[in-house]
């Protein structure tokens, strides 16, 4: 990007702005051709981790603003777990990402029906709504065909709305939502895709919050807060309503939209809540569910059928039950933990950054970095033990701290491990850090077993509010 020219500063400052502007700029898919065309895979930014700063600047400011008028904000525990997801999530894209642009480029270079440019305008523009028909059916999928819902779910289970649930995202989806995009691959080239991907990604974040109403006639052709809220309501009208990602026109043309009531009064959230907190717990739960009632049924095509089926789908024979009616006003689920214990969360999360961006910037392709996502994903489970109040969190917490110690300290695993634990200047605090959080769990543990009081007992158990 070249240095604006001082021949006419105004135009060229403007010029430069617009540049440096990309990242928010396609979170709202405001982007062109011109400026975001590529001819080759490597050269295209990872726009998705770029946007990280900015959704933690958004959703900062949505929590402000909520307080401010006296509206429901977002929840650290609520938070936490989303964060914890979309980290899993977006650990699991990178590694992903290789093999379905592997084979996509592979079936672009054996079956594509038609040679175009890799700069063609129109072609970026095709491949926008290309782009967005797969999403369409992948996700319409991911709600009508249960061992798809138990990948999908995870996104749906939170009871709160605002822009940190946008990244609570399921780990597997990614293992069946390129399906759906393999034919564009017969005309659209890989970086046109890839592209699209990512722009069509991102632009679904903003869309989830309570405070943007109505945006008029851009709700007839785009996805916006409006209806985006209703697909993600709990209430039997809004189940398996619009599905689409940037533009609404597909729901409308296959039967699946459903405009918000205007009393705004759309219950979020899974059917069956799920209460708890642990981000590894939601990425499992309903698997286990359907797995233990497909093991469970009577004959083959049964036990394929509950795996195939909706979620809705109840074998013959055995009663229907109707889905539950919301009761108003709304309870929402909320295990409270006391604030040294939250802080101690809140220093947690920030001495786990490190690691995961160096593992986001290097990619997952090795044993040091499977290493690396175990501990991250390790942490995060250990993390949701606590705010999930489980008696045996701290002991689990205490050996990950000792793991972390040694990896970092033994002279085998230092040289495999340490450059994504703590990158160099930071290494002495890391560890005083690691180290100090091992002692401190260790004192509320010789607190709790002397009698003293217990923190999560103590904490307001399993508290309801609004
Ligand atoms: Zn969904
Ligand atoms: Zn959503």
């Amino acid at each position: 990007m070249a240095a604006p020219n001082t021949s006419v500063p105004l135009l060229q400052y403007a010029s430069y702005a617009w540049d440096l502007s990309i990242v928010p700029r396609a979170n709202f898919y405001m982007v062109t051709p011109a400026e975001s065309t590529y001819e080759t895979l490597k050269e295209i930014p990872d726009y998705v981790t770029q946007s990280v700063p900015f959704w933690f600047t958004l959703m900062f400011v949505e929590h402000l603003i909520a307080r401010y008028l006296g509206k429901r904000s977002s929840r650290i525990n609520d938070t936490f777990s989303s964060i914890g997801s979309g980290m899993i999530q977006q650990m699991t894209r990178v590694l992903l990402l290789g093999f379905e642009l592997s084979l996509y480029q592979y079936v672009y270079d054996h079956y594509h029906l038609v040679d175009l440019p890799w700069d063609s305008r129109w072609l970026w523009w095709l491949c926008i709504l290309g782009y967005d028909f797969g999403y369409y059916w992948a996700h319409r999928a991911g709600h009508e065909i249960n061992f798809l819902w138990a990948a999908h779910q995870v996104h749906h289970s939170s009871e709160s709305y605002n822009l940190t649930t946008a990244l609570r995202q399921s780990m597997f989806q990614g293992f069946f939502f390129w399906v759906f995009y393999m034919p564009l691959a017969l005309v659209i080239p890989a970086p046109i895709f890839k592209i699209h991907g990512q722009f069509n990604l991102i632009y679904q974040f903003w869309i989830h919050t309570e405070l943007v109403d109505n945006l008029g006639p851009l709700e007839w052709i785009l996805n916006t807060p409006s209806h985006h809220r209703v697909h993600h309501g709990r209430n039997e009208k809004c189940l398996d309503k619009n599905y689409a990602a940037v533009f609404i026109i597909w729901d409308r043309m296959f039967g699946t939209f459903e405009p918000e009531p205007k009393e705004r009064n759309v219950a979020y959230g899974l059917v069956y809540p799920l209460d708890v907190w642990d981000p590894i717990a939601a990425q499992f739960h309903y698997y286990q569910y359907i797995l233990t009632k497909a093991w469970n049924a009577k004959g083959l095509s049964i036990k394929l059928q509950i795996l195939f089926r909706g979620p809705g789908w109840t074998p013959p024979g055995e009663e229907v039950v109707p889905i539950p009616e919301v009761q108003y006003p709304v309870k929402v689920f909320n295990r409270s933990l006391p604030t040294l214990l939250l802080g101690y969360l809140v220093v947690q999360y920030v001495l786990l950054m490190p690691p995961y961006f160096s593992l986001m910037d290097k990619g997952i392709a090795t044993l040091p970095m499977w290493l690396g996502v175990s501990y991250v994903t390790f942490t995060l489970t250990c993390m949701g033990m606590m705010l999930d109040h489980k008696s045996y969190a701290l002991g689990i917490e205490v050996l990950r701290c000792a793991v972390v110690l040694l990896l970092n300290t033994h002279p085998t695993a230092i040289g495999m491990v340490s450059t994504f634990f703590f990158p160099a200047p930071l290494k002495m605090a890391g560890m005083a850090a690691v180290g100090a959080s091992m002692l401190l769990s260790l004192a509320l543990m010789a607190h709790r077993a002397s009698g003293g009081a217990n923190y999560w007992e103590k904490a307001a158990a399993a508290k309801k509010v609004q």
